[in-house]
């Protein structure tokens, strides 16, 4: 369909079963859409394409990633994604459909593209009750992942109009499905420690849930400073040391390029983006790093990455995994994290 304006604008559309269908397209062909669900607007890609989750992070101006909610159609979908256990099925049982993400380990050769779950072994899934978020699924065949469709930093919209304000034309097409019958985010329970612990507090309450699985544990302090939801999350972080805006390899060190580059030893080097190109280099970023990561090597230097757009959150998840591997004890004494 043209358009004679010049100036792009989102397309934003009823649930018809024709727009539905075209959406369902969008996310196959890895573009993204915003959609209505239970709690607030999500902002959607196919959760199995790395490029299409790296455009989430760009169109919100995210600053760093942070490892997204999965939304799928239900309890079959559910289980090729990540490992349940006797917790997680009562609970997918008694709440599910409904706005309550459950954080369990990622299943063995689950297809969902390591930047969704921001590199962790771990992966927060959904399945959303909305008509309309179950009829994008269906349309779109794929698992998708959502943040909150607003830039970062913002509220979260809880209607069409809110996400248009906010992403303009940084989205494919707008899903109005009226506003939001719940309001507010999906409460977020860990299951991958033996405690189970309540991450964020939101949609269906904490007393729904212990009725189910009993006393949830408050968040596992870290610094003992009150967190907010995003950074209740364990970064993932590799094994060996990382050394920054590193221009090569030293002797033993294995090479993350970025851009134009002569790889000399082929077999060490991995390159984020030939092209330079910051959306291929972040959904390549933690596929790269767990490759490189290997005993034979006594760190990662990794090359300099711009910081302007996505180059920000690459470099913001680098920062940290360098922190966090130069508090260990060095590589070669045999520390099995
Ligand atoms: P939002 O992006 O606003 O939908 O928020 C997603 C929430 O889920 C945040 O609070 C994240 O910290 C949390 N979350 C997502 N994936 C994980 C994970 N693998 N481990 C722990 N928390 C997660
Ligand atoms: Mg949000």
């Amino acid at each position: 369909m043209a358009t004679s304006s010049t100036k792009k604008r989102p397309q934003i559309v009823p649930p018809t079963p024709a727009n539905l269908e075209a959406a369902g397209r969008l996310i196959r062909a890895g573009r993204l859409v915003a959609f209505p669900t239970e709690t607030v607007y999500g902002l959607g890609a196919d959760a199995t394409h790395g490029r299409a989750v790296a455009a989430i992070f760009a169109a919100k101006d995210r600053p760093r990633f942070n490892p997204l909610i999965v939304h799928l159609a239900d309890r079959a979908a559910a289980e090729e994604a990540v490992v349940f256990d006797e917790r997680a099925e009562r609970l997918a049982e008694h709440l599910w459909p409904g706005a309550l993400t459950l954080v369990l380990p990622r299943a063995a050769g689950s297809a969902i593209s390591p930047l969704t779950s921001a590199g962790l072994d771990t992966l927060a899934i959904r399945v959303p009750g909305h008509h309309v978020t179950q009829a994008l699924i269906a349309a779109g065949a794929r698992p998708i992942a959502a943040p909150s469709a607003n830039r970062s930093g913002a509220v979260s919209p809880t209607t069409a109009a809110h996400v248009a304000e906010s992403l303009r034309s940084r989205v494919d097409m707008i899903i109005d499905g009226g506003p939001c019958p719940i309001g507010i985010e999906s409460t977020v329970v860990d299951l991958t420690r033996p405690e189970p612990a309540l991450l964020r507090p939101g949609g269906v309450t904490q007393e729904d849930i212990e009725a189910v699985i009993g006393p949830l544990a408050a968040a596992a302090e870290e610094g003992g400073a009150p967190r907010s939801p995003g950074r209740l999350v364990r970064h993932y972080a590799p094994r060996l040391p990382l050394r920054l805006e590193a221009e090569e390899a030293r002797p033993g060190e294995a090479y993350l390029a970025f851009g134009a580059h002569q790889a000399a030893a082929a077999a060490t080097v991995l390159n984020l983006s030939p092209a330079g190109d910051l959306p291929e280099a972040a959904a390549n970023l933690f596929a790269m790093l767990r490759r490189l990561d290997r005993p034979e090597f006594t760190a990662i230097a990794v090359a300099p990455i711009p910081e302007a757009g996505l180059g920000r959150a690459i470099n913001d998840r680098l920062r940290h995994a360098a922190a966090a591997t130069a508090d260990r004890p060095l590589a070669g004494g045999g520390a099995m994290g």
